[in-house]
């Protein structure tokens, strides 16, 4: 795609790769980066799907220009082609360009040689802790230890008192209640247990490890919103960044009054135990890198109400790791800190689990039929593998994995709310360039707020995102693409988080796999431009030269078009959005009409069947969502608890 600019390899396409190596796959990484070659582990990962999609979407941008192919054309034309597709007026011909970006995006950030050309490096050691490295979480494994004891599904099947499908904030809590409480309990996890004695050091590699669909869970709808989930033993806590919130009061009494959730105006103890638990504190400005400072002085010459983060990970100083798995465990996730206590207590984890469907006797959940040891590129067939449940059933697979399990399961909710009410909170990555080196990765990885629009709906968080998720954000491509890559370590970044009203919706398709759609109100959309518009003024209040508002046609925001993305939006599609808090999708109501779970997580119209993760949140909660599910968590296995004893 580019001859590389300055230090930086040459990145070369499926055909020019194989002409350089004569035909031999691989053979053209030598001095050039093989895109191709490193996405192609990824396929597997993938959905079968999405690979269809890809593939079709990379046949076309090859024959638009029909009746030249792309890749066959000299640099110059690739040049101005890629050029007039990234501003064409026609949406998909920028879709497919930015398609193309992302993914030789990922592959090319992945690369070592990329990195060292950019003067990139993700600090923190797999083995042995760099100088001043934080301390692992209490509960982080000693070198030769099996925390959790054996994970290996034992035969064709187990029995318990209650099965927990999912291992992440909620099912981890819920085991740990239920398991402290004297009941036999099985904690049954799709995804692989890893460590900081294990993470892959590849970002793709790490995708491919802990993430469902290898990080390519789409939100359908115009825009399409990349949403990744974990999939690993500790569930997205492993791969998330560690920011601890309580949820605002006025979302709390929204749920007391609007769905009869009494308890929800009284959670401070358990946030207060779940932030023990976890040691939350707030990030240290002085420690937190520039990124946060930049964010923090724009703040305070704006004069904005700011402040550092709280968060699960101790002092730690480095590195912008998170989303690969901490590489030093200073990241209270859940697989170091409730699952061990949760294993303690006789609590058994079983990885590699995936359940398929609730058994139910009448309307009683009596076990889960699973695939067990198996999928994915390991080339091993999964078995069959039953658990019988004598007490409940907990579901805890997170808003995707939970009402996919119920729907496939063939479960009718009373209200048919099931699986709708999917708030994500749409995100934007507003990016700046500076003067000064910035070299986010040299701090904590999301550090600081700016609260002051919170009544808005909007959050703005100083998060840096590692080079290979956060260079294809970069504004440009090809040659001038490269051209900023070259100054990543002088870029800052901000996100940009909305408190949705829009929502979506999680069912199945006709093959039987997960289906996401997501539907952007237009007046999301404008409260989305408002605080990309926050976001830039406060980059440059910080001082900034260039402000990238990830906004299709608009590379670069000048600070005198700030204005002018208020008075009017820019149509929803161009706007380019992640989202990593989907939730709502088993919404608790008192009212069985209105949701899917009671206030005690038990799933209207079902027996011994309940809920216990961020597919209960009734509507957007606004913020970092992981300590508000571990409250719902912990309140919810508790009366589970009390009624059986
Ligand atoms: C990149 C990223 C950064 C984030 N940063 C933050 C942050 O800083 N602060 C914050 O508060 N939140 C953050 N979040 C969100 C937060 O981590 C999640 O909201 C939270 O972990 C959700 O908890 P959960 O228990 O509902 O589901 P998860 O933690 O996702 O756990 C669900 C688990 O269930 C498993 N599962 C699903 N279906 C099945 C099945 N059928 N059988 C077996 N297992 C199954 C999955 O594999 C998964 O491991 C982030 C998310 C992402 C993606
Ligand atoms: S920034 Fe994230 S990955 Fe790095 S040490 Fe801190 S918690 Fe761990």
């Amino acid at each position: 795609m580019a001859p590389g600019v300055g230090p930086l390899p040459a990145a070369l396409g499926p055909d020019a790769a194989a002409d350089r190596s004569g035909g031999r796959p691989g053979a053209a990484a030598d001095d050039c980066v093989d895109v191709v070659a490193a996405l192609e582990p990824m396929l597997g990962a993938i959905p079968a799907r999405s690979v269809v999609g890809i593939r079709a979407g990379l046949r076309l941008f090859e024959w638009t220009a029909f009746p030249w192919r792309f890749s066959r054309a000299d640099l110059a034309a690739r040049q101005d082609f890629l050029r007039s597709m990234e501003g064409a007026q026609a949406g998909w011909r920028r879709d497919l360009t930015l398609m193309l970006k992302v993914l030789s995006g990922l592959a090319y950030g992945n690369d070592p040689r990329v990195q060292r050309a950019v003067g990139y490096e993700a600090r923190c050691a797999v083995n042995g802790s760099p100088a001043a490295a934080p301390a692992p979480a209490a509960s982080a494994p000693a070198d030769d230890a099996a925390p959790l004891g054996d994970l290996e599904p034992a035969g064709l099947g187990e029995e318990c008192d209650y099965v927990i499908v999912g291992s992440g904030a909620g099912g981890a809590v819920a085991a740990t209640v239920l398991a402290e409480a004297g009941h036999e309990v099985i904690v049954l996890e799709a995804g692989p247990y890893m460590d900081r004695r294990s993470y892959p050091e590849e970002p793709l590699a790490a995708l491919r490890a802990l993430y469902r669909d290898g990080g390519l869970t789409v939100a359908s709808g115009r825009p399409a919103i990349p949403t990744p989930v974990g999939r690993a033993v500790g569930g997205t806590t492993v791969i998330n960044s560690g920011t601890c919130f309580r949820a605002p009061e006025r979302i709390l009494d929204h749920w007391v009054r609007e769905h009869g959730i009494e308890w929800a105006g009284h959670l401070d103890p358990d946030y207060a135990q779940g932030e023990e638990m976890l040691d939350v504190k707030a990030v240290d400005p002085a420690r937190m890198g520039r990124n946060g400072q930049l964010l923090m002085e724009g703040a305070e010459a704006l004069g904005v109400s700011h402040g550092p983060l709280r968060r699960n990970a101790g002092d730690c100083t480095q590195c912008s790791s998170c989303p690969n798995g901490c590489r030093l465990d200073a990241k209270r996730a859940m697989h170091v800190s409730y699952l061990p206590r949760a294993a303690t207590a006789g609590a058994r984890v079983r990885a590699g689990v995936e359940a398929r469907r609730v058994i139910f006797d009448g309307s009683r959940a009596t076990g889960v039929d699973c695939l067990a040891g198996g999928g994915g590129s390991s080339g091993v067939r999964a078995r069959r593998f039953t658990v019988r449940a004598r007490r409940g059933v907990v579901l805890a697979g997170g808003a995707f994995g939970t009402p996919e399990l119920l729907l496939r399961s063939g479960f009718r909710s009373p209200s048919d709310e099931l699986g709708r009410n999917l708030h994500i909170h749409p995100a934007c990555w507003v990016g700046a360039r500076f003067d000064e080196e910035v070299r986010g990765w040299d701090g904590v990885m999301q550090s600081y707020a700016v609260d002051e629009w919170e009544d808005r709906g909007v959050l703005l968080e100083a998060t840096f995102t590692p080079l290979a998720f956060g260079g294809q954000w970069l504004p440009g491509t090809g040659i001038e693409h490269q051209e900023r890559l070259l100054a990543f370590g002088n870029v800052a970044s901000t996100g940009v988080h909305l408190s949705d009203r829009s929502s979506g919706r999680v069912r199945l398709g006709g093959d039987g796999a997960l289906r996401v759609s997501y539907r952007l109100t237009r007046e999301d959309g404008a409260r989305l431009a408002f605080g990309i518009a926050r976001a830039a003024e406060l980059l440059y209040a910080a001082g900034a030269r260039e402000v990238y508002p990830q906004i299709s046609g608009i590379g670069v925001l000048p600070k005198a078009r700030i204005a002018e993305l208020e008075s009017s939006p820019p149509p929803r599609p161009a706007l380019r959005l992640e989202a990593f808090h989907p939730m709502g999708t088993a919404r608790m109501s008192a009212d069985p009409r209105r949701g899917v779970s009671g206030t005690d997580g038990a799933v209207h119209g079902a027996e011994a069947l309940h809920v216990a993760d961020a597919s209960l949140l009734p509507s957007s909660i606004g913020v970092n969502p992981m300590m508000t599910i571990i409250a719902f968590a912990s309140r919810v296995s508790r009366q589970i608890a009390e009624r059986a004893s």
